[in-house]
């Protein structure tokens, strides 16, 4: 594993007048890199500070920004001399390319500009065509330590023709592999509880994360070790028996794609009767490009008489049980079904709040229906969200209720 280091310097950064995203930029170039970030830190524009950075380090690179300007309060590229015992020297290439900057903005090249040009003897000069600032690369010891300017753009610039490449060439990181399972219907903690054991056996180069989202909780196999995605994928096989009625994918991809490729393969078709999803059902479906070919339709049966005329919920069942239940739902179900003729339908209803909840039924319960006019399975959720949440909770739920 490569370990690397990201030191940003400025006081305007510890000051809280600007924000570092240079680090976070760095990051993540970084870790596609398959390099391991072990540290960021933020530290003031002085000689101590810079150097209590450098002296010690157990990483096998470190990357800083900041405070390479021709001003007296930039002092990293003094300190890195210093360090490295060095002396400044006028780089030919650097100086041409400052004076050329400045004449082509037809201002005088003064010696202080002069001056940017100067790097110490021994570093590996990096050419910055985005600015004035040259970087450096220091091969010390046996760590490398690159100084680069504080400006977003130049050390962009920098990372992408300089810095990566040589890194590439001179580290050989092994590639970052991920892999993915998609789960629905289990809480993390449950989740976490089953698979244990297994966590537990990965070897060091191999983490799990778990990333928990609306109703599902995304697994994400990574390697620093040099694996291939497909090892990875190898390895997740091994939990598929222990976990199986919640993993809907073993790819990154959301609910409403992995159905439609479901109904695909099965040459079958879908319908919804949405009331407190409002059609939000149906709108993630068709959000899938090629939906076409399973979805059929939706009655948004808002209100009971919606319910009533089209969708043919008897008035028994409404007065007797109430719009929210498992009878209504049913029903939902099988009235769209017939009226579209799809293989499968959904259907929903709930008190999405604020308002509408009482005491045997409070906001959030959901009642939600699968059919495919033979079998009719159902589910009720008792959700504590906000409206929106409650919408957007029910909507992913009924999605997997379909995919059981
Ligand atoms: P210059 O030659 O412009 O002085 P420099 O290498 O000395 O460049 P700094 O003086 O540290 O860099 O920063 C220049 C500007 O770049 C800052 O004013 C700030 O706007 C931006 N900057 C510096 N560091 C960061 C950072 N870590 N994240 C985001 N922006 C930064
Ligand atoms: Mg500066």
């Amino acid at each position: 594993i490569i370990r690397a280091e990201i030191i940003t310097i400025g006081d305007e950064i510890l000051y809280g007048h600007i924000l570092d995203t240079n680090s976070q930029w760095m990051a993540a170039r970084l870790s596609e890199l398959g390099i391991k970030v072990t540290k960021i830190i933020s530290i003031s524009d002085t000689r101590e500070a810079i150097l209590e950075a450098v002296q010690h380090s157990d990483s096998d690179i470190q990357l800083i920004t900041g405070g390479l300007g021709p001003t007296k309060d930039d002092v990293t590229k003094t300190t890195l001399c210093e360090f490295t015992e060095d002396e400044l020297k006028i780089h030919p290439v650097a100086e041409a390319h400052v004076r050329e900057l400045f004449e082509s903005r037809g201002l005088p090249f003064t010696e202080i500009n002069r001056l940017q040009a100067a790097i110490p003897s021994k570093c590996e000069y990096l050419h910055n065509a985005a600015g004035t600032a040259p970087g450096m690369w220091f091969n010390h010891e046996n760590r490398i330590i690159v100084s680069l300017p504080g400006v977003p753009v130049e050390m962009k610039y920098l990372m992408s023709e300089e810095v990566i490449p040589k890194v590439k060439e001179r580290l050989k990181p092994p590639m970052l592999a991920h892999a993915y399972l998609k789960t629905a219907g289990i809480g993390e903690s449950f989740l976490a509880e089953k698979i244990a054991h297994w966590e537990e056996s990965l070897p060091e180069e191999m983490k799990l994360a778990y990333l928990p989202d609306l109703a599902e909780v995304k697994l994400r196999l990574s390697s620093f070790g040099g694996h291939t995605v497909e090892e990875l994928q190898k390895k997740f096989e091994e939990i598929i028996p222990i976990i199986d009625d919640f993993v809907y994918a073993k790819e990154d991809v959301t609910i409403e794609k992995s159905i439609g490729e479901l109904l695909l393969n099965q040459n079958a078709t879908l319908s919804t009767a949405e009331s407190c999803t409002g059609g939000n059902i149906a709108h993630q479906i068709t959000k899938v490009a090629g939906s076409s070919s399973y979805f059929l339709g939706s009655v948004v049966s808002y209100a009971n008489s919606v319910k009533l005329d089209i969708l043919k919920v008897k008035s028994e069942t409404l007065s007797n049980f109430g719009a929210v239940s498992e009878e209504t739902v049913t029903e939902m179900a099988l009235g769209v079904q017939r009226l579209t003729g799809s293989t499968y339908a959904i259907a929903t209803s709930g008190i999405a709040g604020p308002g509408g909840g009482t005491p045997g039924k409070p906001v959030g319960t959901i009642w939600m229906a699968v059919t495919n006019g033979n079998e009719t399975i159902t589910k009720k959720l008792n959700l504590n969200r906000d409206r929106l949440g409650n919408i957007e909770y029910t909507t992913k739920a009924a999605l997997n209720l379909l995919r059981l």
